[in-house]
């Protein structure tokens, strides 16, 4: 679930609450989404540790401690995170609980098992899939229109595919990168080779505009971190129900194995497209 608006969210809540908190108990649901780069294992390792600083790094939740170790957390499609002042029912969807110094609870939770919980060496991410390559940042200064059009150049994917690379964007995922493309008008089927100069600045001016937008979305819900928060989207999901522009019905259909929805009428196919696709 979490994308990158929610994950800003998340960060932000768990960077208020947990740093001080001693990790008294760790317990373990589900060793499946955990892998451990220490030779301590998981729960030797994070026993006792005191929580410091919390980081999102593209997809990931980075935490470290007194000790010299940190917590990397990739939760994928259905990671979450979640703070109870009680032990809950465990449920199905429970991975682990550290059991907190203030009689709180850290828990990750994950129906699909599909996230990943690596603890490693502070600052040894090479054994971390993906964490080192990541693309840029896209909430950062340094991802301004001049990157953005060298990032794409030359690109021959389908825009969504290039915005969902998280080698060159960090990190879009399904939601946003269907709201980015509405709300530049491509449809999510364009070649990157495609689009004209003018559509490069509006896509990197949407990409700004949509992720700042979701933020404020998820920000304004206030929900506990463990909800998401999708009300706010105009296409994603929606398929069948009017267009919020122009009433035209929602369409899906399926890019490199992920869903898209988009509006056929704010989103035209471009002609080429007609030829290969139709
Ligand atoms: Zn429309």
């Amino acid at each position: 679930m979490p994308e990158l608006p929610d994950l800003v969210y998340i960060k932000k809540h768990l960077a208020d609450f947990l740093p001080g908190k001693r990790i008294k108990a760790v317990e373990i649901k589900e060793p499946i989404v955990l892998r451990a780069l220490i030779p301590e294992g998981f729960e030797d390792g994070l026993k006792n540790a005191c929580f410091q600083k919390v980081y999102r790094h593209g997809p990931f939740l980075t935490f470290t401690f007194e000790i010299d170790v940190e917590l990397v957390i990739h939760p994928m499609l259905a990671g979450k995170f979640k703070i109870a002042e009680r032990a809950d029912k465990p449920g199905r969807s429970m991975c682990f609980s550290l059991h907190l110094d203030d009689g709180s609870f850290f828990n990750y939770l994950d129906d699909k098992k599909m996230g990943k919980v690596y603890l490693t060496k502070a600052d040894d991410y090479d054994k971390i899939p993906r964490y080192l390559q990541q693309g840029i940042n896209i909430l950062s200064k340094k991802f301004t229109l001049e990157t953005f059009q060298n990032l794409i150049a030359k690109q021959r994917k389908q825009v969504r595919v290039f915005l969902m690379d998280q080698t060159r964007l960090s990190a879009i995922g399904n939601a946003y990168a269907d709201e980015i493309l509405f709300d530049a008008g491509l449809h999510p089927k364009t070649f990157c080779n495609q689009l004209a100069a003018a559509e490069v600045d509006t896509l990197h001016h949407s990409i700004l505009r949509v992720i700042k937008w979701g933020i404020e979305q998820v920000d304004k819900a206030a929900k506990p971190i463990d909800i998401k928060v999708r009300d706010h989207v105009k296409v994603r999901n929606r398929k069948d129900q009017p267009c919020p522009k122009c009433k035209t019905t929602i369409r899906r259909a399926g890019v490199l194995g992920h869903d898209t929805f988009f509006c056929p009428s704010c989103q035209p196919a471009k002609r080429a497209q007609f030829i290969t696709w139709n």
